[in-house]
């Protein structure tokens, strides 16, 4: 706490759009009762006179990317109370963590050759928790403004945030949509963390999973739904690990090695 009282937050980006950070800066109209309600020390984003103390509570946005990103996490770490992946980079690693660590060493020596890396090197882009424990996980590509906001509030007045443990299905099915793969469009519902409010299957629109893996998500049941279903199963496989990170990317692994057999 500071000296008035307050919860010292830190917001911190490392590799990713900065589009978490930027959605803070966009709640507007609530703008100022955030800046009032908590002690913000650092956040580059939105000040200048930034502090590297000890803090309550750090959210981290974006994927660790870099040598010199690992050491900024584990000194975030050591001075937070409570550390919160913020948005999907952070919380699975984003497109950028795609690859596996074959397809990124190829992609590297393809775009830079032997250049010799000076001001820090590059390492396989990872979620945060490659790295250290996070408290609690606030995914969405970006964050939503409302989920923001709900998770500010709890925190600040003490509350753990909420978690987001069930698939956009079945807020779809409260939000009585007619399901898009009865009409012959995949849709990723029943993979994704829901927490959006089934935004896109409420226009129409397929789930492309910007929320990240539902916890026990069941991928190989909705691969095969998807096959039987007569999609294209490279286009699937794309859609899949577009916003999963590293966590279908193992999956995918597992999944060709069984296919070759
Ligand atoms: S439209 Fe998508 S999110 Fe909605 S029930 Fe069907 S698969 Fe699930
Ligand atoms: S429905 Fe899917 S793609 Fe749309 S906002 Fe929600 S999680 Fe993202």
């Amino acid at each position: 706490m500071s000296d008035n009282n307050k919860l010292k937050i830190g917001i911190y980006e490392l590799t990713g759009c900065a589009g978490d950070a930027l959605l803070i800066l966009d709640c507007e109209m609530e703008l100022l009762d955030i800046f009032n309600a908590v002690d913000i020390q650092s956040f580059l984003m939105a000040k200048s006179d930034n502090i590297d103390g000890d803090l309550d509570v750090a959210l981290v946005e974006g994927s660790v990317s870099t040598e010199r990103e690992i050491e900024e996490l584990k000194d975030i770490r050591k001075r937070s109370s409570i550390v919160v992946a913020f948005g999907l980079c952070a919380t699975v690693g984003g497109i950028q963590a795609r690859f596996s660590e074959e397809e990124w060493t190829q992609n590297l020596k393809e775009v830079y050759g032997d250049t010799e890396m000076t001001h820090t090197k590059a390492v396989h882009s990872k979620p945060i928790d490659a790295y250290i424990n996070v408290d609690f996980y606030l995914p969405g590509c970006p964050v939503g403004k409302d989920q923001f906001l709900n998770f500010f509030t709890r925190v600040v007045q003490g509350a753990p945030p909420e978690s987001y443990p069930v698939p956009v299905c079945v807020t779809c099915k409260y939000n009585e949509n007619d399901c898009l793969l009865n009409k012959g469009i995949p849709c990723l519902g029943p993979l994704t963390a829901d927490g959006c409010g089934s935004v896109c299957p409420n226009h129409d629109v397929p789930c492309y999973g910007c929320w990240g893996p539902a916890e026990g998500a069941n991928l190989t049941s909705e691969y095969h739904l998807l096959q039987e279903k007569g999609f294209d199963i490279e286009a699937i496989k794309k859609r899949m690990s577009n916003y999963s990170g590293s966590k279908f990317q193992e999956f995918f692994e597992q999944f060709k090695n069984k296919e070759s057999k």
